[in-house]
């Protein structure tokens, strides 16, 4: 076993969070993963624990021969291009005059804030469907 005090916390976070992304939907034990890092079940839960606070992963707990784990799937997924296709921004002529602070700011941009509150209805729209099907 790695000595905890060896290996920045930091580095084991960020290398839990790459093994769990890339299980996929199949996620990853817990006690697997923290096999794989060398590390202590108690550092395992420490990590788990602190990504899922994050919010970056779920957890759901697993009888896996003989013994509750849990297994850790990836939750945030990655930002695509679709996502920013109709951004204001994209076409906009004052892109290059536009920063926090100055008077053409993203902080006060009525086409930003609009294009930002229509894509939040629309996610809510979502949600209500999904919960009533
Ligand atoms: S925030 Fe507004 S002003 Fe700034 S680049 Fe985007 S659309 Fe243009």
């Amino acid at each position: 076993m790695k000595d905890i005090n060896d290996i920045s916390k930091k580095k084991l976070e960020r290398k839990a969070f790459r093994l769990i992304h890339d299980a996929g939907g199949e996620g990853i034990l817990q006690s697997e993963m923290r096999k794989i890092l060398g590390v202590r079940s108690r550092e395992g839960s420490r990590i788990a624990i602190k990504l899922l606070k994050r919010g970056s992963i779920e957890r759901l707990k697993e009888l896996h021969e003989s013994r509750w784990t849990y297994r850790l799937f990836f939750t945030k997924k990655p930002a695509t291009i679709d996502s920013i296709m109709n951004c204001p921004c994209m076409a906009c002529d004052d892109i290059y005059k536009c920063t926090p602070g100055r008077f053409i700011s993203p902080i006060n941009c009525p086409r930003l804030t609009d294009w930002i509150n229509e894509g939040t209805e629309k996610d809510k729209i979502k949600k209500i469907r999904i919960s009533v099907h």
